[in-house]
């Protein structure tokens, strides 16, 4: 069950030695195959909510493991309990008709392969790639595609590993959903840590190389290891900054502290850190529920003390974290173990975006609310954005500018580097949750809108 106490904060720094008595427990997936054998649900979740996780994980990726379902969800809560929200499929995820085609196929005792068409159909209407991500952005080496990278701004080239694309556990909400439920195709990958190598030493300007997935820490350190190390050689001088997005620290923060392999993931950072580099996790947290349990504040601890900073990211979610007090407590949470606050994020316009959506007005009064209770420390954060076609776009307020009522807009990013910290205006529109609902506002913002 979930911890409300701090006992987080007087948990000691676990030695070499403590480790290797120690580890961590046995890894165990769930998924819609054994969810029943988490004892808890069949404790406090009704059948109708059982049949619900059955439809809907039909349709959506569904992973936990015994970390998340034992210790940060809190069951006697269920579809109030954020962390329940954040990893189990709830029927408003999927509107009444695609709800009932799957359902009726279910109560009709129809084939597996009838129900894997029809979950294919519905996915493909829920728009599984935006932002054009599979078609842009790839970058050419020797005039052939490159697998698995994709380079959008300047400074900053990221990677996929083939390896890494999958998480210990899967968010309601993931906008890579598409990838994790096996449709032909679709899997952003590349197999060669050397392309990318041989990609970056014709990228003189590129400073940054971000790993993501899924979770790049699902992979075993000597797979790690073997995409890390060769950015370190002396050829890509000029990659100053390497950043490996995770949601480990949130879903299996066992990867830091006592998994088998974890004394050498914490030597690779340090590796990374005395090599004269700037080693950066993103982490990926939801809420502050996750931040609870003493192994979380170990694996931090352990992080750090490798040299490598933690910033941490999320987007704001309806039924998880759509609230301020909420967004400053996981703020104030996350610079007290010494994280550093990093991004907001608007739910991406995909999957189940009608259950999660936030309007983009009310993420920035919830954002402006949560940052006026924090101190200068916590306010590292940028927020809300939306990463999308011109950039990643930062919703900086709502104005009136005579007599029309505006969004104020700036790009943090974006492909054009001198369109960067450049204000824009979108006329206002109280029901938008995405860029793509915005029009520019004036002549000057319109450049901001060409696709
Ligand atoms: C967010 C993002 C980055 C990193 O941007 P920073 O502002 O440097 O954190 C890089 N590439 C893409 C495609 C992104 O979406
Ligand atoms: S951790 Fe990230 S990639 Fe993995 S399921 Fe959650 S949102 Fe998706």
């Amino acid at each position: 069950m979930q911890s409300t106490s701090n006992q987080a904060m007087v948990s000691p720094v676990i030695t070499t030695k403590q480790r290797a008595t120690s580890t961590a427990p046995k890894y165990i997936p769930y998924h819609l195959g054994n969810f029943k054998q988490i004892p808890a649900v069949r404790q406090y979740l009704s059948p109708q909510q059982i049949v619900d996780i059955e439809v809907v994980g039909r349709v959506f990726p569904f992973r936990l493991n015994n970390y998340v379902a034992e210790q940060l969800i809190d069951w006697r809560k269920a579809a109030d309990d954020p962390i329940f929200n954040l990893t189990i499929p709830v029927r408003g995820m999927l509107n009444e008709a695609h709800y009932e085609r799957i359902a009726g196929l279910l109560r009709a005792g129809a084939s597996e392969q009838e129900i894997k068409q029809a979950a294919d159909a519905i996915r493909l209407e829920l728009d599984p790639h935006p932002a054009g991500q599979l078609q842009h952005n790839r970058p050419c080496l020797n005039g052939e595609l490159l697998e698995g990278v994709q380079h959008k701004y300047r400074e900053t080239v990221l990677f996929f590993p083939s390896p890494g694309q999958t998480c210990h556990a899967y968010c309601t909400y993931c906008f890579r959903w598409a990838q994790f439920v096996g449709m032909h195709g679709l899997k952003i990958a590349m197999k060669e840590a050397d392309r990318l190598w041989q990609y970056l030493q014709t990228q003189p300007q590129v400073t940054d190389v971000l790993f993501t997935g899924g979770d790049p820490m699902t992979m075993r350190a000597t797979v790690l290891r073997r995409y890390v190390e060769p950015l370190l050689r002396s050829e890509l001088g000029h990659v100053q900054n390497i950043r490996i997005g995770t949601k480990s620290l949130s879903y299996w923060p066992y990867r830091f502290v006592n998994d088998a392999d974890s004394d050498e993931v914490l030597q690779l950072f340090r590796k990374v850190v005395q090599s004269g580099k700037h080693l950066a996790v993103m982490a990926h947290f939801t809420h502050p529920h996750e931040m609870n349990t003493p192994t979380v504040a170990r694996a931090i601890e352990n992080i750090r003390a490798t040299g490598a900073e933690i910033r941490t990211q999320s987007p704001i979610v309806a039924n998880i974290n759509d609230d301020a007090e909420v967004w400053a407590r996981m703020w104030r949470e996350q610079v007290r173990l010494g994280m550093i606050p990093y991004y907001m994020f608007i739910a991406r316009n995909t999957g189940a975006q009608h259950h999660f959506a936030v309007p983009l007005e009310r993420a920035w009064r919830i954002f402006k609310r949560a940052y006026r209770q924090v101190s200068g420390l916590a306010r590292s954060v940028r927020g809300p954005v939306m990463s999308c076609h011109p950039g990643k776009v930062q919703v900086l307020g709502v104005k009136k500018v005579g007599d029309e009522k505006v969004f104020v807009l700036r790009a943090l990013q974006a492909r054009q580097p001198e369109r960067v910290h450049q204000p824009f205006f979108a006329r206002y529109d109280p029901e938008a949750v995405w860029f793509d609902q915005l029009s520019p506002a004036d002549e000057e913002s319109a450049a901001f809108f060409q696709q």
